[in-house]
């Protein structure tokens, strides 16, 4: 059985990855086949929270609501060592996660995909990738074949542009590509319980009981329930009769769980794709990096992941860019996955200290920490995605000369390149697929400067914090800034809109391959 090519991209996988990369083409016109070869949605809840980049990301596909509306804010995060407490993170706003199981989460983007008249081809497997190219060149050869097997048994041969491998952990994806996934497990088993509660368990907040015997979360969930997460003691069998002598013994006391909804005992694991690209094949998600759910993070960079991707392979699709834009893709999320992979293992370490003296170093840690309020201020919006940057790899993405901006850029909440634009300096200024140039420009010396552009719209903003010169900010389609200049950085602009863009003559573009109408 053989499917016509009317197929832009292939997306493995319908897990948050795979149904954020499936909306995000789809917004921008690209025709997407998005399969998982599971017959239905999966009821369970891994990942619980969703920090403020993805609402972001949720909030641009009109979803953001949906999420609201099913989730739960978390208003602090509690530390404690064997029961005595160390600190609380409060969220303010603006930083504050939302914990939305996993499978509502998926829900919300199904909703979103089926918007923009998009679906989920269930019980559809990919059982290899034929026609790779291993020199790992983008534009080697002009399309993949996709072996698919359907649950009747019948096997499809789908040829397609590009890949996205979001197919999780076991990655089928990653296994054709042939990179490896280096790494380690940790050596305890971790367990959950998601159960009702009686006792005196706060209903907006998390709470993190360390201790010798061992870590224990407790994190609220909407509707009145509560997941608890422990390491689990070496020999025993998960029950929720184990999970509350858990909780007795490194937990708040006079707290009774309930029956349990779901319970589960898991490796973790810290481990990484080196590379996230060969050829036409990408990978994202947890295909690309798996991590310990320290500090909820798995789910978000996947989120990310997959809206780094999508607008770059709608931009080349469409003739919009050259299709060197997408060997930005790997190393831009490497560099993140890394530091999402080292700061949740550092954050699993400190979970799981015996040595009395180490354990007496964390916890002194931790209160100067929290007292400072360097946790909230510096750590919080870490993990609220608020310190996402890319950063900058060539000279024209950065002003000619000594800048007191550049120095200013680099203080915590400083406007960085490659770091998402504050909506303030003119983003979005147009649809999903338009590059912002916002101009801070009285004289006019840089009005018009990409005319050739049609994808660049520009806008006059009166000033952006942080640099007083007259000058650019250069915004891509995922609000991330891609370059800053002074009025006398024309020729530095028009270089930076030329590598990423192509030629300004429009005949000397790629032609644009057949895509669909935008939606509405
Ligand atoms: C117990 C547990 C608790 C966790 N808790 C948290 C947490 O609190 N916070 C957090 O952020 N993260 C947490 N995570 C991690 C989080 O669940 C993952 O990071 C997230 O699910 C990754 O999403 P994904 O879309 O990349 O992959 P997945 O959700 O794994 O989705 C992959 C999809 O691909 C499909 N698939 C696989 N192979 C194929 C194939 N060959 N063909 C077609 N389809 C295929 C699968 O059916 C699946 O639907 C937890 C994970 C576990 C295991």
């Amino acid at each position: 059985m053989s499917m016509p090519d009317d197929v832009n991209v292939l997306v493995v996988g319908a897990g948050p990855t795979g149904l954020l990369a499936a909306c995000e083409l789809r917004r921008r016109g690209v025709p997407v086949r998005l399969i998982d070869r599971a017959a239905a949605p999966s009821p369970r809840s891994r990942a619980l929270l969703l920090w403020p980049r993805s609402l972001d990301l949720l909030a641009d596909l009109g979803a953001r609501a949906d999420a609201e509306a099913a989730g739960l804010p978390i208003t602090a995060f509690s530390y404690f060592s064997d029961r005595r407490p160390l600190a609380t993170v409060r969220f303010t706003p603006e930083l504050m996660p939302l914990c939305l199981p996993q499978s509502g989460t998926e829900q919300v983007l199904t909703a979103a995909l089926h918007r923009l008249g998009g679906r989920v081809e269930r019980g559809v497997r990919l059982l290899a990738l034929d026609g790779l190219d291993y020199s790992g060149r983008i534009a080697a050869g002009d399309r993949v074949t996709a072996i698919l097997e359907h649950a009747d048994g019948t096997v499809e041969r789908c040829r397609v542009e590009y890949v996205v491998g979001a197919d999780g952990a076991g990655s089928a994806v990653r296994g054709q590509i042939g990179t490896g996934f280096l790494g380690s497990t940790y050596g305890l088993a971790f367990a959950l319980v998601d159960a009702p509660a009686d006792g005196p368990l706060p209903a907006d907040r998390a709470l993190y009981h360390q201790s010798p015997a061992g870590a224990l979360v407790i994190v609220p969930l909407p509707g009145g329930r509560y997941r608890f997460f422990a390491s689990l003691p070496p020999g025993e069998q998960l029950s929720v009769e184990l999970m509350q002598r858990i909780l007795d013994h490194r937990g708040p006391g006079g707290v009774r769980i309930g029956p349990a909804d779901w319970q589960s005992v898991f490796r973790v694991h810290r481990r990484h794709a080196p590379r996230f690209q060969l050829g036409r094949v990408f990978l994202a998600g947890d295909a690309a990096h798996v991590h310990s759910p320290a500090g909820g993070q798995g789910l978000n960079t996947g989120l990310q992941d997959a809206h780094n991707l999508a607008w770059k392979l709608a931009a080349v699709l469409h003739g919009e860019a050259p299709v060197d834009l997408l060997a930005s893709y790997g190393p831009e999320r490497q560099a993140v996955a890394h530091r999402v992979v080292r700061d949740t293992d550092l954050q699993t370490r400190a979970w799981l200290l015996g040595n009395p003296a180490a354990v007496a170093l964390r916890d002194t840690a931790f209160r100067t920490l929290g007292r400072s309020g360097v946790l909230a201020r510096l750590y919080a919006p870490v993990m609220a995605g608020r310190r996402l940057v890319y950063p900058p790899v060539r000279p024209t993405q950065l002003p000619s000369g000594a800048a007191t901006c550049t120095l200013r850029a680099r203080m915590p909440g400083g406007i960085r390149v490659g770091g998402v634009a504050p909506v303030g300096i003119g983003h979005p200024a147009g649809g999903p697929r338009t590059w912002t140039l916002a101009l801070v420009d009285p004289d006019r010396v840089l009005a018009g400067v990409a005319a050739g552009w049609p994808q660049v719209a520009e806008v006059d903003v009166a000033a952006v914090a942080g640099c007083e010169r007259p000058g650019y900010h250069l915004i891509r389609p995922d609000g991330h800034i891609q370059a800053h200049g002074h009025a006398g950085d024309r020729d530095r602009l028009l270089a930076e809109l030329t590598t990423v863009l192509g030629a300004p003559d429009p005949a000397e573009r790629p032609s644009a391959a057949s895509l669909l109408p935008l939606p509405g």
